[in-house]
């Protein structure tokens, strides 16, 4: 027997959808991936997630999430879908040799954090470079250390390095910041943060770790030598579709595309979450996307049967 619905992936959207199918008696399958819990495990202090009023860590608020999940029933797979055919029903997916058949489909894979592509980046990574102020800021202790970027996460990270390194450099692009006007203010009033305006950086230095940064000034056109033992990436991010292509539409930037509510280009498949949301980006909005993708899946297995 198929199963009735099979979620792919296990950040808020895709556990909040979980909670919703388990709950209309759907039990769900979720194959979480290796890396479960999605973005908010490599985050710190939740602040905006409403219920929490002193905040919460994000990797325990994840945990909280999928305990809920695990509450209603709903069969946890921890490891990477490999290959997808959305192209007759039930539809397949299989993790490496194992195929799994089910009837709808809730895509909730989200997006992953992106790289400069610059010589030293891939080779230093681990070594000094990081997307992940929250798993690597503890290796930085009285160091100084750059963050590139110049949104809310950029912030986020710098402001939370502060607690290890003794300088913090944000190198950003531009010569005025997209995050918010609260985090912005909150980077620039901080005494161990500076910000080198208008530069990107043109290369990692270092053999067997970071030892700095090769930056050109945009405006002047000029190049200079930053000394940092560590950089953290806080460029964006790209969807998680891989997987897919060809399988289900997607705009160019890979961002999946649904109509007014989470139906796919596939009768039957559905996507929640920053997978397909690129302007909100937030757990509480991907776990409103996942909620209404569990209820889309609801009535539209009601109707194949009705
Ligand atoms: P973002 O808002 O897209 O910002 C990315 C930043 O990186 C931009 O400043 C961009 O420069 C820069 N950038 C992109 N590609 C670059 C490249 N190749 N080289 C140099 N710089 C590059 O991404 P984000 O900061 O990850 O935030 C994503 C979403 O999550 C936003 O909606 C944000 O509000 C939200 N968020 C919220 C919080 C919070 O509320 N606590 C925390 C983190 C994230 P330009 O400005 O020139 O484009």
């Amino acid at each position: 027997m198929p199963e009735k619905v099979l979620i792919i992936g296990s950040g808020p959207a895709g556990i909040t959808a979980a909670i919703y199918a388990a709950r209309a008696d759907l039990d769900p399958l979720m194959i979480e991936g290796f890396q479960r819990g999605g973005q908010l495990m490599l985050t710190t202090d939740v602040e905006n997630y409403p219920g929490f009023p002193d905040g919460i860590m994000g990797p325990e608020l994840m945990e909280q999430f999928r305990k809920q999940a695990e509450r209603f029933g709903t069969r946890i797979i921890s490891s990477d879908v490999t290959r997808v055919d959305f192209s007759s029903r039930p539809f397949k997916v299989w993790v490496d040799e194992d195929l799994y058949e089910s009837d709808s489909i809730i895509i909730s894979t989200g997006a992953s954090a992106r790289w400069l592509d610059v010589p030293g980046e891939e080779k230093l990574r681990g070594y000094g470079v990081s997307a992940c102020a929250t798993c690597d800021g503890f290796f930085f202790r009285d160091k100084e250390i750059a963050v590139v970027g110049g949104g809310d996460s950029a912030m986020e990270e710098a402001l939370f390095l502060t607690k290890f390194a003794s300088k913090v450099t944000i190198i950003h692009r531009r010569d005025e910041f997209r995050a918010s006007k609260i985090m912005a203010n909150r980077a620039l009033e901080h005494p161990k943060i500076e910000v080198i305006w208008n530069t990107v950086v043109e290369e990692i230095l270092g053999d067997t770790g970071v030892t700095g940064l090769r930056l050109r000034d945009r405006v002047k056109d000029s190049v200079s030598e930053l000394p940092v033992e560590g950089v953290f990436m806080a460029i964006g991010h790209d969807p998680n579709t891989a997987v897919f292509a060809g399988q289900v539409e997607t705009d160019e930037a890979g961002y999946i595309l649904t109509g007014d509510n989470s139906v796919t280009s596939v009768d039957g498949v559905f996507a929640a979450g920053d997978v397909v949301d690129k302007v909100y980006r937030q757990a509480i909005t991907a776990a409103g996307m996942g909620c209404r993708a569990a209820i889309d899946a609801e009535r539209w297995l009601e109707s194949q049967h009705g």
